[in-house]
């Protein structure tokens, strides 16, 4: 038998102010059975991993989002992203993968949805080795890494035209024939259509060109010729950004957004609303609040009487509440709440709102997509493993309650392995050092814009709090000793990880550092210790902390500089969407930067940088302290302890003992949230565990003939 499953259908115990969440919304010629919108996000997983897409979205359906929608799905060869993973309808044999979701999400009573897509010259084709093509033969030329391309693109004549808006007809033919209720034509993001809608790239002199009418008018023709082909029992949805458009002006109306729905107001069954750009959209908590987006919004609903919908990382039922009440939206858009929580409908439905477990605003699950892997999330361990392990957001198979697990440490892995051993019905035990729980994200959670960090733990404690088969002891330092005398069957260290002063060697490996009083790691700052300025950041973490170290410091009156090795202040924040802002941020601090240099040399009140490019460009930089952002070890003393004492835990009839999280790999967050979930599912066969025996792997080409 699997635990959560009956407490969902017993306690259905609704607040009634949040009533008109679940009222239906109609849409064209369907109805969506409440407001929880599933926007159209990209999951990582494309026409390659039908069953793992079909179960991700299902689970969503399942917890009560009464639309959910695929990523973008390209309707031609034409639009190729790869390597990034988009999914498709080419032809009738790529049919077959989306019956799948739809069918997943039918069987839950909410409506599929299909965000058909063509990129214009705003993808890259570099699978397909089509011409790009776009409006005017204007490319952008991106200077992220990620996303450059050297091929250009050619101007679109009129046959192009014919051909670009027959191709949504098919493709629109085919998602009716795979199930779909909803159909979106996509003009926004800089992609196809809505590249003739920028004044700037459409240089038309045709009646596709010039005057807003004209350059609205392929939107207009591929929405009716869509309508035409399938909108008797399918809605057409309209995905548009706003944000660029808001700033021309218009004739008539405030500006060229407003005139743009107002023109084609009731044409499309559906607005969605949007950012033209994704790292705009997708900002992390870091440096924007819940509803952001809403002056992309706002203004909409006013200018037409279909339904609208739009986004905000909304995880608060009161903020959802508001937009609908105030008319920004009918419908709440969400990507990443219902990452967090496939069942935040379910839970406000039953009443069960403290329960939700909050999108933290980390943007790992972003990460994932440009990874080309199934989006992970550090506060849901179970996304993307819905059916290749076959794990569920709510439910966990149950245990025996006569087992019982001591998990000592209570940072994130050691919280969750709890929270799903506690879940799972076994006697658990959790040992924490400090009086406070939460290790790594109560600490950090006080670094500038980190503060909904925290939820990683408030989420977790909530509930093991509520579980009588659980006892928490914070404020126990356990040893070895004591772990044997406690006694328990199964042993789980979470202790975590500690930073150290290590630094990068010539040939780039990590390996001891310099010895002074004035180095510090992050660990010594976050425990208060204060350095004399000026200060030298010296990062080759490349993540948040040597960004936040220098926010921090600068807050304290420090002057700071961040050197690191790489060609970007936290480089590798390229990939959740945060670089642009980090940068930015620095900026406005006036925090002095170094890229491209390794530290060689740290004494006497200065540091030695040298150029990665060449050992003989070396700088001296006048500095009183330096911190280290660079290598985290596992603090696996107790495990280590306890490991080399195979007899005592045999004589105290401990049948396991294991690490998890930090303390087994230094990781990010999201790693050991997920290792203390995986741990609490397969103890059980602690001793013959083997995790890649029981995942089921996608097969290529599994669908096709
Ligand atoms: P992780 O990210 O793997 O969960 P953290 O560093 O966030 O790791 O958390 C580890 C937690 O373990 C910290 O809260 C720390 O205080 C606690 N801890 C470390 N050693 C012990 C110990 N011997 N007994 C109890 N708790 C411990
Ligand atoms: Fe939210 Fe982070 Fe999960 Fe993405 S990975 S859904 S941002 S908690």
């Amino acid at each position: 038998m699997e635990k959560g499953a009956l407490e969902d259908t017993l306690r259905l115990n609704r607040n009634p102010r949040y009533d008109i969440l679940f009222v239906p919304v109609k849409i064209g010629p369907v109805t969506a059975p409440n407001r929880f919108y599933c926007t159209p996000h990209a999951l990582g997983t494309g026409n390659q991993m039908p069953h793992t897409r079909a179960a991700m979205r299902e689970v969503r359906a399942e917890g009560g989002w009464g639309v959910v929608n695929t990523g973008y799905c390209s309707i031609h060869p034409s639009s190729d992203d790869a390597p990034l993973p988009y999914c498709r309808l080419w032809n009738d044999d790529d049919i077959a993968v989306h019956e799948l979701m739809v069918d997943a999400v039918h069987r839950h009573g909410s409506l599929a949805g299909v965000e058909l897509w063509h990129g214009g010259g705003g993808t890259g084709n570099k699978m397909t080795r089509m011409p790009l093509m776009s409006v005017s033969g204007i490319s952008s030329n991106s200077s992220y890494p990620g996303w450059m391309n050297l091929a250009r693109s050619r101007p679109m004549d009129k046959q192009d035209i014919r051909e670009f808006r027959q191709w949504h007809v098919d493709a629109a033919v085919r998602a009716k024939s795979a199930g779909f209720d909803i159909i979106y034509i996509y003009a926004g993001m800089n992609f196809g259509p809505y590249q003739f809608l920028l004044p700037w790239l459409n240089k038309r002199t045709d009646e596709y060109g010039g005057s807003l009418a004209n350059r609205v008018r392929l939107t207009r023709e591929i929405i009716e010729d869509m309508k035409e082909a399938v909108g008797d029992s399918c809605a057409i949805a309209l995905r548009f950004s706003t944000d660029e458009l808001l700033n021309v002006p218009g004739q008539h109306l405030p500006s060229e957004a407003h005139e743009i729905i107002s023109t084609l107001s009731d044409v499309p069954d559906l607005w969605d609303l949007k950012s033209s750009d994704w790292v705009v959209e997708t900002t992390t908590a870091r440096f924007a609040e819940q509803g952001a987006q809403e002056p992309w919004v706002s203004f909409a609903k006013a200018l037409t009487s279909k339904p609208v919908v739009g986004v905000g990382r909304f995880t608060s039922p009161d903020m959802m509440l508001s937009q609908v009440k105030r008319g920004v939206l009918d419908l709440v858009g969400a990507a990443r709440p219902s990452i967090a929580d496939p069942f935040l409908p379910n839970k406000i439905n039953a009443g069960r709102e403290d329960e939700i477990r909050e999108c933290i605003g980390c943007n790992i699950c972003v990460s994932g997509y440009h990874d080309a892997v199934p989006i992970r999330c550090t506060q849901n361990p179970t996304m993307g493993e819905e059916w290749r392990r076959g794990w569920h957001p709510e439910r966990i198979p149950s245990g025996d309650p006569a087992t019982s697990v001591l998990v000592v440490g209570a940072g994130p892995a050691g919280l969750e392995c709890a929270r799903a051993l506690g879940q799972r019905g076994f006697a658990v035990t959790l040992a924490e050092a400090r009086k406070q729980l939460g290790g790594r994200v109560s600490i950090e959670s006080s670094l500038p814009g980190l503060a909904s960090w925290a939820r990683v733990r408030d989420y977790r404690t909530h509930l093991l709090q509520s579980m009588e088969n659980v006892g928490i002891y914070p404020g126990n330092e356990l040893s070895a000793d004591d772990v044997v005398d406690f006694g328990c069957d199964h042993a789980v260290i979470a202790t975590g990880a500690k930073w150290t002063r290590e630094i990068l060697s010539s040939s780039g490996i990590p390996a001891t550092g310099f010895s002074s009083a004035a180095i510090f790691t992050p660990d010594d700052i976050l425990a208060g210790a204060i350095p004399d300025g000026p200060v030298l950041i010296y990062d080759f973490d490349h993540y948040y902390m040597g960004g936040c170290l220098a926010e921090l410091l600068t807050a304290r009156g420090c002057k700071v500089t961040l050197a690191t090795p790489a060609n970007a202040v936290s480089a590798w924040t390229f990939m959740n969407n945060d670089l642009g802002n980090i940068r930015r941020r620095m900026i406005d601090l006036d925090v002095a930067i170094e890229i491209d240099h390794r530290l060689t040399g740290f004494s006497n009140g200065s540091a030695e940088l040298t150029s990665i490019y060449r050992n003989t460009d070396r700088k001296e930089l006048s500095v009183a302290s330096l911190v280290v952002v660079g290598v985290r070890k596992s603090c696996d003393a107790l495990f280590l302890d306890l490991q080399s004492s195979s007899d005592r835990l045999a004589d105290a009839n401990i049948r396991s003992l294991r690490s998890i999280g930090d303390c087994r790999v230094p990781g990010a967050i999201v790693h050991a949230v997920y290792s203390g979930h995986e741990w609490a599912r397969i103890i059980d066969a602690a001793g013959n565990e083997d995790p890649a025996a029981a995942i089921k792997w996608e097969r290529p080409n599994l669908l096709d003939s």
